[in-house]
């Protein structure tokens, strides 16, 4: 599944070959994902310019206008979509749903199981926040109002582990599984402690522990921003050197005690009894 880092990527990707660029025209081919593609894309978005390529947590937000028309196309890939740039004569394959035709290329996206996102709120870009899917996110790790004292005042009075309260999207967008484990790994804490049992000096460590692997990350995919967007070149660049991560019964790179698995919230966490507290 596309992680916030494969987003901002993806996101990188776009933004130079879209922006300024006029939507010629638009192709709905299967309108049922997660929910349904709005046939009115087809006769809104014709005309418009894009004037902004944005993400918020793992939604892209293309930003459109044109005389008389104003608003964001929200577009999230799921589990497993991908939008690539393809020429006018590439045929469509069979999970290519939705296309965006443009001046010298096709914006082209597929989406196998079809748990994608492709929909549409009108108005300034600012109203795109307001989308009830988007309105329920929580804070970006990677903006300057991501504090280790907004955080700490944040999970004040959450009791559970703080490993799973990380990936509440609710409380943090973009805070997977890989990405959980591993912040923790480097900030040298216990995926298992109370979230509320955490020091704030500990916070100070862990904040930008997690900014740091999601750049980390981006930096990886960064790289291969070009196959990410053309041809059908694939997300498995963006690994990060993982400490912790699927590493279970191996060395800790840090202390060289065994990396353990266990399961919260169904999901495997990884970490070190040796380093993490
Ligand atoms: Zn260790």
């Amino acid at each position: 599944m596309p992680e916030l880092p494969e987003v901002e990527v993806c996101r990188r990707g776009l933004e130079p070959e879209l922006v300024g660029q006029v939507i010629q025209g638009v192709v709905i081919r299967a309108p049922k994902l997660r929910h349904e593609i709005p046939p009115a894309l087809a006769t809104l978005l014709p005309g418009c310019r894009v004037v902004a390529v944005r993400r918020r947590g793992k939604y892209l937000l293309l930003d459109c206008e044109r005389r008389g028309v104003q608003g964001t196309l929200i577009i999230h890939l799921g589990m497993s979509g991908n939008l690539r740039f393809v020429p006018f004569d590439l045929p469509p394959a069979k999970h290519d749903h939705f296309e965006l035709v443009l001046a010298g290329q096709i914006l082209r996206f597929a989406d196998p199981r079809r748990f994608g996102v492709v929909l549409w709120q009108p108005g300034p870009p600012a109203s795109a926040e307001c989308h009830p899917l988007l309105a329920t996110q929580g804070i970006e790790p990677l903006s300057e109002t991501f504090t280790a004292e907004w955080l700490y005042e944040a999970i004040a009075r959450r009791s559970g582990p703080i490993k799973p309260t990380l990936m509440d999207s609710h409380l943090v967008v973009g805070i997977g599984n890989i990405y959980a484990s591993e912040s923790l790994f480097r900030a040298g804490i216990s995926p298992l402690r109370a979230a509320n049992r955490v020091s704030r000096a500990r916070y100070e460590i862990l904040v930008p522990a997690i900014r740091e692997t999601l750049s980390d990350a981006i930096a990886a995919g960064g790289s291969s921003i070009r196959d990410y967007v053309h041809s059908d070149g694939g997300a498995g660049c963006f690994q990060i050197q993982a400490g912790v991560y699927d590493r279970a019964n191996q060395p800790c790179l840090r202390c060289g005690g065994v990396v353990r698995q266990i399961w919260q919230a169904g999901r495997s966490t990884y970490y070190c009894t040796g380093c993490q507290h």
